[in-house]
């Protein structure tokens, strides 16, 4: 065994202090030959990591015999609602090595995905292939530089190790960072155990995440609230780019409030609510239209496990959780207009914001317009859908929109719209075919891409980047899960 080296990681483990009953120690499988595919400089740079030791010998952390120092890999186990139907879960393909902290103390968990079954594989391989490892690389860069609170990825590296999907995959392993992997369904596993354990996790979770309600008269319901308000502007975010994210099970809920797991997401380009790309949700359960409603009803199986610390008459506790529950609509409404306000250049609020964002969306899902270039180029209809933009409906809107938009305000109205929509979203027809590249070992279009992602908001040389999918493509455009 060589000695240690520490990619400049400052682990500590706090997690072990936990009863055992919420994870387990774990090895890490031996790969035959792994190898860095993406190294992500400046989030290593953000973290204090040592990057040429990453860069140079990263990949050896996929050997498990070859940890960063005072690594302790474990997986957590965790339970969680997949579509409806409570599941047993668990890391069955990720190891947490260990929360990294910075000098200015804060703490990240760095997870390793794809790293070999654990106990909780219920039967999987424990592995993972390389284009969804890279998709999720790509995609949580995009949200992160969208300004969306995301799980960001510092790297993926190849094993050298086939995986074996409907065809033979190369395999790869992503390394994710979170604020932590604590999710609604970790919560749902500790309701499952005795109360002292619930509230022992809860306390760690408060203590971690929700410092500031350490002292608080109340505090497991104030964490709830917090969870709440946190969920419901990430959600209202995420419906502001048109992001789908395609698989809103509890276990993929965070309690810090990331967009984590990104198995079958996807950005919808011609607007229509009912979107859905995932090949698995058959029903549309997790639709784009459907994200608050399911973030309420994950926020309720969440409320529901901390029942038993809210009083001891559950009644009571009830009808409290009830109360705070019912807050998600407001503080997401809020959130949402506030966005869609400055998305169509208006300061200002009014009674009639709601109804005016609804009509421009009504056109929008009419002639199937695409999301992220109607918001952008509102005030420069040559560059809107013809249909869309000839229309007299369009016409009376903007009309009315501008009422509201003061003559002396109007070069301000402009700015709030150029901040606040972006002009480059991962076109899917792009990201499949960056990754399709990359899996045969040309990584040239992902970093292309990677590249003008990262600038949202400007305008890439290459036009390309800007052009949606097209409807026949979106058509048959299907995102997978778990692979
Ligand atoms: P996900 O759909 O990625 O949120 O995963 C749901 C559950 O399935 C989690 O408990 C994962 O750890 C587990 N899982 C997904 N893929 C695999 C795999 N290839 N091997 C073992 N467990 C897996
Ligand atoms: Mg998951």
């Amino acid at each position: 065994m060589t000695s240690p080296v520490s990619f400049g990681f400052n682990f500590i483990n706090s997690y072990l202090t936990l009863p055992k009953d919420f994870y387990t120690q774990q090895t890490i499988k031996q790969f035959r030959a792994p190898q860095n595919i993406i190294f992500n400089q400046e989030l290593a740079q953000a973290l204090e990591l040592n990057i040429s030791e990453l860069e140079q010998e990263g990949f050896i952390i996929a050997n498990g015999d070859k940890l960063p120092q005072n690594a302790q890999p474990i997986s957590q186990a965790y339970c969680g609602h997949q579509f409806g139907h409570f599941v047993k879960l668990g890391d069955g393909r990720a190891v947490l090595l260990g929360e990294h902290v910075t000098s200015q103390m804060s703490r990240f968990d760095i997870q390793l995905k794809g790293s070999g079954p654990t106990i909780y594989a219920r039967g999987g391989d424990g592995l993972a292939a390389m284009g969804p490892m890279l998709r999720e690389y790509l995609i949580s860069e995009a949200m992160y530089h969208l300004g969306i609170p995301t799980t960001r990825s510092l790297g993926v590296m190849s094993t050298g190790d086939p995986v074996f999907r409907e065809t033979t995959l190369p395999g790869a392993m992503l390394i994710r960072v979170a604020k932590s992997h604590i999710r609604v369904g970790t919560f749902e596993y500790a309701a499952t155990l005795e109360k002292s354990l619930l509230q022992n996790f809860s306390d760690y979770v408060i203590e971690r995440h929700f410092p500031e309600l350490i002292n608080e008269e109340n505090r497991y319901e104030k964490l709830l609230q917090a969870v709440i308000n946190n969920q419901a502007r990430l959600i209202a975010q995420w419906m502001c780019v048109g992001f789908i994210h395609g698989v809103m099970n509890t276990d993929n809920m965070s309690i810090p409030g990331e967009s984590i797991d990104y198995g079958p997401c996807a950005f919808m380009n011609h607007y229509h609510p009912n979107t859905v790309f995932s090949s698995i949700d058959r029903h549309g359960r997790y639709a784009y239209q459907n994200q608050p409603i399911i973030g309420q009803w994950n926020l309720t199986r969440f409320a529901e496990t901390l029942l038993p610390l809210f009083n001891d008459d559950i009644e009571v506790a009830k009808e409290k959780a009830l109360e705070l529950l019912d807050t998600f609509k407001h503080v997401y409404t809020q959130h949402w207009l506030q966005i869609m306000r400055h998305k169509i250049g208006i300061k200002t609020q009014s009674d009639d914001d709601l109804e005016l964002i609804e009509d421009l969306l009504k056109m929008m899902e009419t002639h199937q317009a695409d999301f992220t270039l109607t918001f952008r180029h509102l005030n420069q209809p040559e560059l809107l859908d013809p249909g869309m933009a000839s229309s007299e409906a369009f016409r009376q809107w903007v009309l009315k929109r501008n009422e509201r938009i003061p003559e002396h305000q109007q070069q301000h109205s402009q700015q709030l719209m150029d901040a606040a929509n972006p002009l480059v979203i991962p076109r899917n027809h792009l990201v499949e075919e960056s990754l399709e590249q990359a899996t045969q070992g040309n990584m040239n279009p992902f970093h292309d891409l990677l590249e003008v992602i990262k600038n949202p908001f400007s305008s890439p040389k290459d036009s390309r980047y800007l052009e949606p999918s097209s409807i026949e493509f979106e058509q048959t455009f299907k995102t997978f899960c778990g692979t």
